[in-house]
C-alpha cells in the first residue's frame, strides 16, 4: 500500500513508521509512506503556511496555496482516482470496519491539519473524505494520520505475520478479545487459568468465547447490541 502524507511536521511521524511492525512492513515493501512537507510548497517569502481567520476568532488557519500545491504534487505520484483524506475531528469516525475498508485501497493521500484547522476551500475542492479518530481535539493531524496508517496497515496482507490473527481480535466478531497469558505459568504466585494449560482445544475455545463475551458485556455493551441488531437483519 502506498500512502502520501501532507504535513507541516513529517519529523514527528517518521520514527514511528520506522519502528517495529510498520518498519518491517516498510522494509518488505508492503507499506510505502512518502511525505510532502507542506511548508516546502509555500510561495510566501517567509514560507508561511497559516494566517488569521476572516471574521476574527482565535488561532491561525492553514492557507490554501501551500496545501493546493502539495496535494497537486502528491497527486502526480498516485493513480488518478486516489482518495484524499483529511484527518479532522469533524470526519467519519475511524473504526475497525473503516480501517478494513480503507485497506482495500492500494493508495491514499492523507492531509494533516494544524493550528485551528485548514481553509474550507481546501476541503471543498480537494478532500474526498474527512476522518476522525475520536471525539476530542488534538493539536494536529499527525497522530491521527499515524493511527489511521497503523490500523489500516494491519489489514494489508503480510503486514502482521499470521493472516488469522484478525479472527479473534477485538471488534472483528463484534466482541472484545479474550485475555492472554504467556510464560511463566506462575509469576510470583499469580497463576494462569488451568484450562489454558490443559491442551484441551474445545475447552480453551469455550473459555475464550465466555471471557470475550463477559468483557464485552462489562465494558462495551453497545457492541453486543450492534451485533444482535446486525444478526437479526
Ligand atoms: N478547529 C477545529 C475544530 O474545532 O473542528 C480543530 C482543529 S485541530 C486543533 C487541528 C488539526 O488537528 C485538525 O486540522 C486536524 O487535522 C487534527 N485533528 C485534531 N483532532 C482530530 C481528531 N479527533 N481526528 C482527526 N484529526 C484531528
Amino acid at each position: 500500500m502506498r500512502i502520501s502524507v501532507l504535513t507541516l511536521f513529517p519529523e514527528v511521524m517518521q520514527p514511528y513508521l520506522d519502528a517495529s511492525i510498520l518498519g518491517r512492513a516498510g522494509k518488505a515493501g508492503l507499506l510505502q509512506v512518502c511525505f510532502f512537507p507542506i511548508r516546502d510548497y509555500s510561495l510566501d517569502k517567509h514560507k508561511r503556511t497559516d494566517d488569521y481567520p476572516f471574521g476574527g476568532g482565535a488561532g491561525l488557519i492553514m492557507t490554501p496555496q501551500p496545501v493546493f500545491d502539495a496535494v497537486a504534487a502528491a497527486r502526480k505520484t498516485h493513480s488518478p482516482g486516489c482518495r484524499v483524506i483529511y484527518l479532522s475531528p469533524q470526519g467519519r469516525r475511524l473504526t475497525h470496519r473503516v480501517a478494513r475498508e480503507l485497506a482495500q485501497e492500494r493508495e491514499l493521500i492523507l492531509l494533516c491539519g494544524h493550528y485551528e484547522g485548514i481553509d474550507q476551500r481546501i476541503i471543498d475542492e480537494l478532500v474526498d473524505e474527512e476522518i476522525s479518530i475520536g471525539d476530542y481535539v488534538l493539536t494536529g493531524g499527525e497522530l491521527p494520520a499515524l493511527v489511521l496508517i497503523d490500523s489500516v496497515s494491519r489489514f494489508v496482507p503480510g503486514v502482521v505475520g499470521n493472516e488469522n490473527v484478525h479472527d479473534d481480535e477485538s471488534f472483528e466478531q463484534g466482541l472484545l478479545e479474550y485475555p492472554h497469558y504467556t510464560r511463566p505459568a506462575d509469576f510470583r504466585g499469580l497463576t494462569v487459568p488451568d484450562v489454558l494449560l490443559s491442551g484441551h482445544h474445545a475447552n480453551i475455545q469455550r473459555w475464550r468465547s465466555d471471557k470475550a463475551l463477559e468483557k464485552t458485556r462489562l465494558v462495551r455493551p453497545d457492541l453486543l447490541e450492534e451485533k444482535e441488531g446486525s444478526s437479526s437483519v
